[in-house]
């Protein structure tokens, strides 16, 4: 009996970690298919082919009754745009990513994709078209190869190899001790935070979803791997239906469109020129962001001054 009941509890623990942030949704909801909240519709069928048009019209949502958290937010992504997402912590910002893969249900409103409900298809079909680059990646115990391929299974080794070029890991993958055939994860060579999140692109990119939820890393990067990493996303994200929770500055300044987002409503939108010009939350947030940056290169600086 405790045998049994551990695995249970750990896939438990597991799936609620998960809920929380966006870790690694896709590789985890493979590992374990059980406890649904959504089912799909009696006789749902796949997605049908589309160019990746996103829209919320109107999504009411609340983890309970008691507490709505997304109160009305209405969003359209045309097909190969990107979309920024910024605001405080617990504005809504990952909900809004984790009712767009359909981890629950809206209590009103409608996502679609490419004109499709999403609760009217299956979700694996939903779940094929939405690929997630999340904050931390978790590997799997085996190969970079395999941790790779996994976005694709069945891929070529040259289908591999192009997407690690893309995703700016090939170079690193080809100076470990067995290249390709080098164990990583938690038994095997541990990898930085940055490795790991250009791991986990070359794996969307083999996947190529219709659409593309980045999920930025709050942390600060050494300049290097900011660069690496930005290069790595603009491989992933160029002409592809991209959603992101965004942490950079760069990253808002690119977006076609963004959105601030403030206790579960959309507290204003446009572009950054227009935001800036509006002088409103995003400005005022902007300007913090530019300040705490300067500041830590000045800091950075004075060390190598030093
Ligand atoms: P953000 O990504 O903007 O930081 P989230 O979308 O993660 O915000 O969270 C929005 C709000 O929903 C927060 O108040 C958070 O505490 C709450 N919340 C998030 N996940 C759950 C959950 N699984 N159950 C209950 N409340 C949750």
């Amino acid at each position: 009996l405790i045998q049994l009941y551990l695995p249970l509890n750990f896939l438990g623990f597991v799936y609620r970690e998960l809920k929380q942030g966006l870790v690694d949704m896709e590789a985890m909801f493979t590992l374990m298919r059980e406890k649904q909240e959504v089912a799909d519709a009696p006789g749902a069928p796949p997605l049908a082919a589309g160019p990746g048009a996103l829209e919320f019209r109107d999504i009411r949502f609340g983890y309970r009754p008691d507490r709505t958290i997304l109160k009305g937010v209405s969003l359209s992504v045309p097909a190969g745009r990107t979309l920024a997402i910024v605001g405080p912590t617990g504005a809504g910002k990952s909900t809004i990513s984790r009712l767009l893969f359909r981890f629950y249900d809206a209590q009103s409103g409608e996502i679609l994709l490419d004109g499709q409900d999403i609760r009217s298809v299956t979700q694996e079909s939903l779940r094929a078209a939405v690929g997630v680059v999340p904050q931390d990646t978790v590997l799997f115990n085996d190969t970079i190869r395999y941790n790779i391929a996994y976005g694709r299974p069945g891929a070529s080794e040259e289908e591999v190899v192009a997407a690690a070029k893309l995703a700016q890991v090939h170079d690193f993958v080809l100076r470990l001790p067995d290249g390709y055939d080098t164990r990583v994860g938690e038994r095997g060579l541990k990898l930085s935070g940055g490795e790991k999140q250009r791991v986990a692109i070359a794996r969307t990119i083999l996947k190529d979803p219709r659409v593309l939820i980045l999920d930025e890393a709050t942390s600060a990067l050494d300049t290097r791997t900011e660069q690496e990493i930005q290069a790595a996303l603009r491989g992933v994200s160029a002409g592809r239906t991209t959603l992101v929770i965004a942490h950079r500055l760069s990253t808002v300044v690119e977006a076609d469109e963004i959105i601030v987002l403030q206790d579960g409503q959309i507290a204003e939108r446009g572009n950054h020129t227009a935001l800036m010009a509006a002088d409103g939350l995003y400005a005022q947030m902007w300007r913090r962001q530019s300040e705490a940056v300067a500041a830590a290169e000045a800091a950075a600086a004075a060390q190598e001054a030093a």
